[in-house]
């Protein structure tokens, strides 16, 4: 049995199928997080039944990808029940959805979710009505907490059994005349949603053209349908019929909801007058964000210095005395290959911690929505679209996911303008090579050095977006909605149900490829046999490069030019490989620790810097490049793997001169 979830974007759909089966599909509160459609089995009634989340749409006559997705998977025949998520705060435009669906005549129930919303606003509906006049049970849930999840399963499974179809919507006489008329030309046509069909044939859409492709002569009477409409009505059918809805959704909603004399929405408007001020908007925006960092900075300190007390110097110890019985070789691979590389990646945990948490933070209470808002006028300059930035602010958690999000983001032009800008965005692997580098360098202002290598990253994604804008063949922009939820406090299971993918995914890769890429340059680092760190393959080959990065003043010390080669895999690695590189080599001087040593590699902190912004630009890490060609094709992915070289060393030279002078 499948059940799909069909709602608007941001209504809770994702949240309410984890409350049912409970699962841990994300959720979040901007639209383009649920880009596919997903699965989740739940045993009900010693039954497997399939609950399919999709990507929100607004209406069953699509624009974006996403929204084709919806459409698709709901007509097709093996979706056995809807449930339509509706936010109860918004119905008017919530419940056009809900008439274009009840025309797939499929067994449905309405969740009336944010109910808790929708009660704190002062709202009252009665449900008993609204149920009578859709003709379909329509059950108050609040998903984020649970509640209505029993009766909403059990709701559609007695519908789905009993094959309980609500009564048809009614349009106005004519256009319920010939959806009969064009319902009886189907006749023979294999397809169980006839009415949907004819009703989209009056529109005009694509999906039905397309569906009767096949029957040239009921294309022909629906136009003949469509013609006698438009002369009857005086305009457009479509148009009609779309009007028609909404004066139906308003005719309903003035029988059974009661709005409040006063909207307790007003807490929320008066804090968008202070956050998305004209004025203000902006530098909010950067103030919070330099707050996260320096929360998470100095929030993290106390247990990072504890992880790096705990892999460098007691794990570290207690391996090296466990190990000493076996041949050398096996505790120098595991302490200073695995150990110092894995360990020193693995320190920085606590740190992503608080980066994530605030992050989730930013995101449940509603705040990261509007920065689309924010920065729309910014957009238009570039091609953009302000939900664009959606995109981009993934990248900042990871390049991979933003890649592939770029498709719910309009045209095929907007999408490769973000996923130039993507790669600039520096996502969390990144984040722990600027806090190391910066404690080691630098005294103050640490928050602020990490905001000006995002800032930096940020315009330089513009820079080259503004020039991709002028160069790119133009085409019409489709107008967008920007709904902005309402800001809610976030409770902690939708801020952990955030954290935790991002944390297992960061231990994934330490156990993983890390350890991998650890032990692979443990190994080379001690060949050819007998042979020093210092005369290693790497080391011989390693020499060969670093000089070309003198006038960016990293140019002196093969030990940190190697970590960029290696680092492509994974940005993680360029950490790791400092640990294994600096680990072996500390068989031979073990008066410094592994951070004094980094430090000595760099004659300032300028150098340091450059370092850092260097290793932001250079490259995107080869599971960015994977989603770039599999989204865009290998043209896009070979010109951001030979630009973005050239743009790091261009700017990291012209960094580190600006910074000498
Ligand atoms: P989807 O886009 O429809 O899948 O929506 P999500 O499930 O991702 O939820 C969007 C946001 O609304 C998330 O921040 C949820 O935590 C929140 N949310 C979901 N259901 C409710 C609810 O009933 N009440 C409140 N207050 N928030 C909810
Ligand atoms: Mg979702």
């Amino acid at each position: 049995m499948e059940i799909a979830f069909v709602g608007n974007p941001n209504t809770g759909k994702t949240a309410l199928i984890n409350s049912i089966a409970g699962s841990d599909l994300e959720v979040g509160n901007w639209s383009g997080v649920t880009v596919e459609k997903k699965e989740v089995t739940l045993k009900y009634q010693n039954e497997n039944i399939h609950l399919v989340d999709l990507p929100g749409t607004y209406t069953l006559s699509p624009y974006s990808i996403e929204e084709k997705v919806t459409r698709s998977v709901i007509c097709a025949d093996d979706i056995d029940g809807i449930i339509n998520v509706v936010n109860s705060t918004d119905l008017r435009r919530n419940l056009y959805l809900t008439f274009e669906l009840i025309d797939l005549q499929k067994p449905m129930v309405l969740a009336l979710n944010m109910f808790d919303e929708f009660k704190k606003r002062g709202y009252d509906i009665d449900t008993d009505k609204l149920s009578k006049l859709l003709d379909m049970q329509v059950i108050p849930t609040i998903a984020s907490k649970g509640l209505g999840k029993k009766e909403i399963i059990s709701k559609i499974y007695e519908n789905i059994k009993n094959n309980k179809i609500s009564k048809p919507f009614v349009y106005q006489d004519h256009i319920e005349k010939e959806i009969k008329f064009l319902m009886n030309k189907m006749k023979d046509v294999e397809c169980n949603i006839k009415r949907f069909v004819a009703v989209k044939l009056l529109e005009n859409d694509d999906f039905a053209l397309n569906k009767l492709k096949d029957y040239p002569s009921i294309l022909e009477e629906a136009k003949q349908a469509r013609i006698r409409l438009s002369n009857h009505f005086g305009m457009d059918v479509k148009k009609f019929i779309v009007e028609y809805r909404y004066q139906k959704i308003d005719e309903i909603l003035e029988q059974v909801l009661k709005a409040p004399i006063v909207d307790k929405v007003i807490l929320s408007d008066r804090l968008d007058n202070i956050l998305l001020n004209k004025y203000l908007g902006i530098p909010l925006f950067f103030v919070i964000m330099f707050l996260v960092f320096q929360l998470t900075f100095s929030g993290s300190q106390p247990l990072v210095d504890w992880t790096n007390w705990f892999f460098q110097d007691f794990l570290g110890h207690k391996l090296e005395v466990l190990l000493s019985s076996y041949p050398h070789w096996v505790s120098s691979l595991v302490v200073d290959g695995i150990i110092a590389g894995v360990g020193l990646v693995l320190s920085f945990l606590p740190l992503l911690a608080f980066l994530y948490f605030f992050m989730a933070i930013l995101q449940e209470s509603g705040y990261m929505a509007r920065i689309s808002f924010l920065l729309d006028k910014l957009a238009s300059k570039i091609g953009l679209k302000g939900n664009g930035f959606i995109s981009l602010i993934l990248g900042f958690g990871c390049n991979v996911p933003a890649i592939y999000s770029t498709r719910s983001m309009g045209t095929f032009r907007e999408r490769i303008i973000l996923a130039l800008m993507i790669p600039f965005m520096s996502c969390s692997a990144r984040f722990p090579i600027y806090v190391l580098f910066t404690s080691l360098f630098f005294t103050s202002y640490k928050a602020l050095i990490i905001l000006s290598l995002y800032m930096l990253g940020i315009f330089i994604a513009f820079f080259i977006a503004f020039i991709a804008n002028k160069f790119l063949p133009k085409n019409e922009i489709k107008p967008f909605f920007l709904e902005l939820p309402t800001y809610h406090i976030p409770t902690t299971k939708a801020i952990w149900n955030l954290m935790w993918p991002n944390i297992k995914d960061f231990l994934y890769r330490a156990g993983s490829i890390i350890v991998l890429a650890s032990v692979i340059l443990w190994g080379i680092i001690n060949l050819p046999p007998k042979s020093t760190p210092d005369t290693s393959y790497l080391a011989q080959v390693s020499k060969e490069i670093t000089p070309i990065f003198k006038p960016l003043g990293f140019g002196e010390h093969w030990e940190v030019v190697a970590p960029l080669i290696s680092g492509t895999l994974a940005k993680e690695i360029v950490i790791s490989s400092m640990g294994t590189i600096y680990g072996v080599e500390s068989n031979k001087d073990s008066s410094l620790t592994l951070q004094q040593k980094i430090h000595s590699a760099f004659p300032n902190s300028k150098a340091a810097f450059a370092y850092l912004v260097f290793i932001l630009l250079y490259i995107p890490c080869v599971s960015t490049m994977a989603a770039i060609k599999s989204e865009f094709g290998w043209k896009l992915m070979i010109l951001e793997v030979t630009i973005l070289p050239i743009i790091a060393y261009i700017v990291s030279f012209i960094v580190y001169q600006v910074l000498s002078l």
